[in-house]
């Protein structure tokens, strides 16, 4: 994996720059204690109900992380149990997702699906052991006998049946003799805890229902609770991650684990990852994609890994974001504006530094001959000279922004206006003379001169001019297609609204049709990234673009919004 300055190490064996945290710190510990013989073995355990989003690409990049700082591994562990929701296209997203992070988990790909011959077996385990027994109470009744946070629950009065006949019903369930809901396997705990978790679980339910692996084998299935710490324990994992919402699973986690009497690993709990104007639950995503809210699950608005992918997010910029926002106990708001910081940071690096006007405006420069055609020299990327530089075309008539001209300029706009001089970017000073118009008032072309004196864009007599403007040869220009974005959603916090549909951004998607480009872009490969001088960085999108005519998305813009926000912090404190 390239992590650019990342890969030096320090004493610990961390990367510079990783910050030590919690988990870091149970890890470490528990090497040096020799607890699991020094291993170190995760996994990361998707629900193939969905496209993965950002929020999963924290839960990846630490655990693949931690596997690979400690020489580990980490499994790929589909947690398949529910065959409702799940199919084969999530699958394959997910794995393409999680490589394109750049995270590889070797041949230790699992299905809790494959367990599910060996997790009967210990659900029998339980039931002779008396730890769990079949209810035949309804759904609505277990609800109603589950009590509240603040009451008990009740016994349910098929709670002491024996363990023969549990072992009975269990299998006519297994043999589908009952109907959806008729009966459930539970584990025989203490409906009187305070953690609710705790009374009697259910561990096995009927879903008359194909699944996408083992098809009709099964009716009946494994709860979350039950499946996943048997499989990690099963796999021999060291150190279970999950997001804090399962603090009081653990409890059944371990009482499971310890009933049985099977290798235990820990499950340890962090903060889940909160994304501000946008939406991480799966529910809510798959509402976007299914109601046609947006272009499918890649669509570059979304916060789908695969979303990011086709916006023109660098594998890179999502992991030093997933190593900056740390790992904590406490959820907190996390800022779109660090994302968009993390990719400036990496695109300002690595991408060419090209000239495309979005929003043309048509200029003729009346001093310039007619039928030529001069090359300048534009650098490619100012902060790394082995980029080099490369050759654009200049002519009589160019097209510059519509928004870099204003015909009645107010005091701070320093840009082109009538008689004023400005530079156009590694060409020449040019002053606008003229503003032509159509029938209806509108502005379609400027009039203006050149100095010839100022080639390359310095004036010998050392006069100063306020802006600098990017431009493009009308006689070369190659016409392309840009997408700018803005916010999903208009509000910081759309989860915690009931109409969260409500604060959907009208304006998230902008299409500009004829945009001129220079023509170095007219091969642009699809999948391509550059810095549009003053305008931000496009991606090629690789399912849209073709060469000769060129389909960009907007990355992100220039301006960088969380620096602003750093540098104020740091002047109040
Ligand atoms: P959602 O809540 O969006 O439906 P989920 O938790 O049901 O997601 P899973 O497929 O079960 O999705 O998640 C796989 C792993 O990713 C789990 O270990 C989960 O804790 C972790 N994960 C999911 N969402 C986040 C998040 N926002 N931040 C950090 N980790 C997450
Ligand atoms: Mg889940």
């Amino acid at each position: 994996m390239n992590t650019g300055n990342r890969e030096k190490t320090e004493g610990n064996g961390r990367p510079e720059g990783e910050k030590s945290h919690f988990i870091r710190q149970i890890i470490e510990a528990d090497i040096a204690s020799g607890k699991y013989s020094g291993r170190v073995v995760t996994r990361f355990p998707p629900e193939p109900n969905g496209y993965l989003h950002i929020g999963h690409a924290k839960s990846i990049c630490l655990n693949f992380g931690l596997a690979r700082q400690y020489r580990g591994r980490c499994h790929l562990r589909f947690d398949d149990t529910n065959p409702m929701k799940e199919n084969v296209e999530y699958v394959d997203s997910i794995k393409e997702d999680v490589r394109w992070l750049g995270f590889d988990w070797d041949d230790h790909e699992y299905f809790a699906s494959d367990y599910f011959d060996r997790l009967y077996e210990y659900a029998l385990e339980l039931i002779r052991s008396g730890n769990a027994y079949v209810d035949s109470l309804s759904p609505d009744q277990i609800r109603e006998y589950r009590g509240t946070l603040s009451e008990p629950g009740k016994e349910s009065p098929y709670r002491n049946r024996s363990v023969e006949e549990s072992l009975e019903l269990f299998e006519k369930m297994r043999q589908g003799e009952f109907a959806e809901g008729e009966c459930v396997l539970r584990a025989k705990i203490d409906m009187s805890s305070p953690n609710i978790v705790m009374r009697d679980p259910t561990l096995y339910r009927i879903r008359r229902m194909s699944h996408h692996r083992t098809v009709d084998k099964w009716c009946i299935y494994p709860m979350y609770d039950f499946a996943h710490c048997l499989s990690d324990s099963m796999e021999g994992i060291t150190h279970s991650l999950c997001t804090l919402e399962f603090e009081n699973n653990r409890e059944l986690y371990d009482w499971i684990l310890a009933k049985l009497d099977v290798y235990h690993p820990q499950q340890i709990e962090f903060a889940r990852l909160n994304l501000s104007n946008t939406v991480l639950s799966k529910r809510r995503l798959i509402h976007l994609v299914e109601g046609g809210y947006v272009d499918g699950w890649d669509d570059p608005r979304m916060p789908t890994i695969s979303g990011f992918r086709r916006r023109g997010y660098t594998p890179a910029s999502i992991r030093d974001f997933c190593e900056r926002i740390g790992v904590a106990r406490r959820d907190s708001m996390v800022d779109l504006a660090l994302l968009e910081h993390c990719v400036r940071e990496d695109l300002n690096k690595n991408a060419m530094r090209v000239m495309g006007v979005l929003r043309p405006l048509k200029v003729v420069i009346e001093n310039y001959p007619e039928d030529e055609t001069e090359t300048l020299t534009a650098i490619n990327n100012p902060e790394d000279q082995s980029m080099g530089t490369r050759d654009v075309p200049f002519s009589r008539v160019i097209y510059i922004e519509r928004g870099d001209f204003m015909e009645d300029p107010p005091k701070k706009f320093f840009r082109l206006a009538p008689g004023r001089e400005v530079r156009l970017r590694y060409a020449y000073f040019i002053r606008c003379t003229d503003v032509i118009r159509d029938e209806s008032g509108g502005i379609v072309e400027l009039r203006c001169t050149y100095d010839p004196e100022t080639r390359g864009g310095d004036a010998p007599d050392g006069r100063k001019v306020k802006s600098t403007l990017h431009w493009v040869a009308a006689s070369h220009a190659v016409q392309g297609t840009v997408r700018l974005y803005d916010h999903l959603f208009t509000v910081e916090n759309p989860a915690e609204k009931k109409d969260a549909m409500a604060f959907l951004n009208q304006e998230s998607l902008e299409v500009l049709t004829g945009c001129m480009l220079e023509p170095e872009l007219e091969h642009a490969a699809a999948g391509q990234r550059y810095q549009f001088e003053r305008l931000g960085y496009f991606y090629a999108d690789h399912k849209d673009s073709a060469p000769g005519r060129p389909v960009f998305n907007r990355i992100v813009t220039l301006r960088d919004t969380w620096a602003k926000i750093q540098k104020t912090q740091k002047k109040i404190s």
